[in-house]
């Protein structure tokens, strides 16, 4: 209890401390403002860019924690010229950079990158420029290879150092210094040093990237344990969050997404990720079919293309990218109206980010995951040889399942927020008001601990069994080795049948299993370590599940259609939304009991 009693003081200082990061009478304050106006042409700061740009100017160290768009690289820009001396910024692409560059050249302020392919008279007057105390330089981006690699930039930043004219060291996109996080770059391991190096260096560190592992982890890497952490909220009330279900043929997923895309986003920009390169093609030619103009977008594309391609979504010529999560740092397409989820990505924080890059311009935007079991076995074995792959996944998967709790609320727990359901004000799934579903909460211990029978009994027998066997045995087909005559035929349907597998993987009733091949990864099933206390009846599970799908009839309710696919009733409203005008569908699936 006394520690929380101490943490609690701990957090109550450090809130105090941040008050005084918001105050305008630096000696520094006059000028910020009249420079943000006179060179940036902008009005005003946006949260949490006074307060990072006051605690870099006294000399702390300090990592920003702020969601993509929020406006991060303004608190280093703006400091940058108030500042004597030049201002060093590491980031991972060229291409990041090349914009930046651009942009401030826009503002007629002097910045310039260098990095391996910089010609000699570039290279010349950065170098001379770095040690001049007259120099009109202001900002020089940097590969964190040319850092690692080139003496004789790190010689000259020695200089710099030493005649006070190392103004800031700043890391864009801090997180990729840890393999905890989604995209690690061994060459920022290197920065390290540079702490050591130039101690009297302000560093301040940016990134999008808020879970307590990776910070941790940056911080040590960095060697700043002292560093001051500023974050700004990651909720994007504009976004519309919803998880709708896969349907089991790739025919039938892409007539669903036309019929999406076309009833609500007709003219409007978007994104469709995909779980591989070849779904991206495939996805791509199946909308073109349907009449969605569409272009697929992976790492494999020679840049040419890739360029291209985002070229002609930029100026509106395609309406849909279709990629992989290669698409993604350096998009700044303000109107993205939707970002489609074709498949399961591989944690929360790649949901979030991807799903990020829609309404940027602050309007009303949907971010649709399709959710179906199938594609988690596809993911696990792509990730399960990551430290953390599997935990991240079972995160995602776990958002996925829930059947009535706020998208919004799990994405803040995620990233160590709270926000009220309140926050959400109807702008997901789960809180429109124009859904309304009713969910119970039923005992299934008796049909999980049949699940670990017939796991068991697989392990007897020495049978490896994936999850489309096990599901088979339990409805007694398949495989007569693998059924298990003391179980009962599974009283649920195939689709709750999944969501109890599923369920049992987040707790640690069964546990996936993955075995190489000479051409893949096959994932195969086996009980978990809570396996034993389950058959033993120490454990109870209980689970949500939806009884009856209902809608309100809202009164800009416009057409509700009723279609029969595959057996499954499908209930689709269509309704108008207020606020943007934009068309909300609403689709209800409504299994049988
Ligand atoms: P991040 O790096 O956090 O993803 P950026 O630094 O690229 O975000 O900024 C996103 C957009 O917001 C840019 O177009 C930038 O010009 C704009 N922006 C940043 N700060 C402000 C501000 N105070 N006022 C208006 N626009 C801003
Ligand atoms: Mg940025
Ligand atoms: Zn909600």
């Amino acid at each position: 209890e006394l520690e929380s009693v101490l943490q609690n003081q701990k957090a109550q200082k450090r809130q105090e401390s941040d008050k005084q990061w918001d105050n305008t009478d630096f000696s520094w304050s006059t000028e910020l403002v009249s420079k943000l106006q006179s060179v940036f042409k902008m009005t005003e700061l946006r949260p949490m860019q006074l307060q990072t740009m006051n605690a870099t100017l006294s000399g702390r160290d300090c990592l920003l924690i702020m969601p993509t768009g929020g406006g991060k690289s303004l608190c280093f820009q703006l400091p940058a010229l108030v500042s004597k001396g030049i201002t060093v910024v590491v980031s991972p692409l060229v291409s990041l950079m090349e914009d930046q560059v651009m942009a401030l050249q826009h503002f007629s302020i002097e910045a310039v990158m260098l990095n391996a392919d910089a010609d000699k008279s570039t290279v010349k007057y950065v170098q001379d420029a770095m040690t001049d105390p007259k120099a009109t330089l202001k900002l020089v981006y940097v590969t964190p290879e040319k850092l690692a690699k080139s003496k004789r930039f790190m010689n000259r930043l020695e200089k710099m150092y030493e005649k006070g004219l190392f103004a800031r060291l700043v890391i864009d996109e801090v997180h990729c210094c840890s393999q905890w996080g989604h995209d690690f770059r061994p060459d920022y391991k290197f920065l390290g040093i540079m702490k050591r190096q130039f101690p009297g260096v302000p560093l301040l560190g940016l990134t999008a990237t808020a879970t307590i592992k990776v910070l941790e982890d940056v911080k040590t890497i960095l060697n700043i344990p002292d560093c001051l952490l500023l974050r700004s909220s990651f909720n994007r009330p504009n976004l519309y969050y919803q998880v709708l279900p896969k349907p089991s043929s790739q025919e039938e997923a892409l007539n669903d997404m036309h019929d999406i895309i076309n009833r609500n986003f007709r003219q409007q920009s978007g994104i469709v990720y995909c779980f591989s390169q070849k779904e991206t093609a495939e996805v791509a030619e199946g909308l073109s079919k349907r009449g969605v103009r569409s272009m697929c977008y992976h790492a494999s594309l020679p840049s040419k293309q890739r360029s291209h391609v985002h070229q002609l979504w930029t100026s509106n010529q395609i309406q849909v990218v279709v990629a992989t999560v290669a698409f993604g740092m350096g998009i700044d397409k303000p109107d993205v109206r939707f970002v489609i989820h074709h498949s399961l990505s591989k944690s929360m924080e790649n949901l979030y980010q991807e799903s990020g890059r829609a309404g940027r311009d602050g309007s009303k935007s949907h971010c649709i995951l399709y959710y179906r079991f199938a594609d988690v076995a596809r993911q696990s074995n792509m990730v399960f040889t990551e430290r953390t792959g599997l935990d991240n996944l079972y995160g995602i998967v776990a958002y996925c399942i829930d059947v009535s709790g706020c998208r919004r609320s799990r994405i803040a727990r995620h990233f160590g927020e709270t926000w009220d359901s309140t926050d959400c004000a109807g702008m997901c799934d789960h809180c429109d008001p124009k859904i309304k579903r009713l969910c119970n909460k039923r005992d299934v211990t008796r049909l999980c601990q049949d699940v670990i029978k017939i796991l068991n009994n697989a392990a007897a027998t020495n049978q490896r069994v994936t999850a489309p066997k096990v599901l088979d045995a339990w409805y007694n087909k398949g495989a007569p080795t693998l059924r298990v005559k003391e179980v009962k035929v599974a009283s649920v349907s195939r689709d709750k049948a999944e969501r109890i597998l599923a369920h049992m993987l987040l707790e640690g009733y069964i546990r996936e299993d993955f075995h190489f091949t000479a051409y893949s990864t096959i994932c195969y099933l086996l009980p978990g370590s809570r396996a034993k206390a389950l058959l033993a009846g120490s454990a109870q599970v209980a689970m949500e599940f939806e009884s009856k799908a209902s809608a309100t009839t809202s009164p800009t309710a416009e057409t509700a259609t009723t279609s029969v696919k595959n057996g499954k009733t499908k209930d689709v409203k269509t309704a108008a939304s207020k606020e943007s005008g934009v068309r909300v569908k609403p689709v209800f699936v409504n299994k049988e009991q």
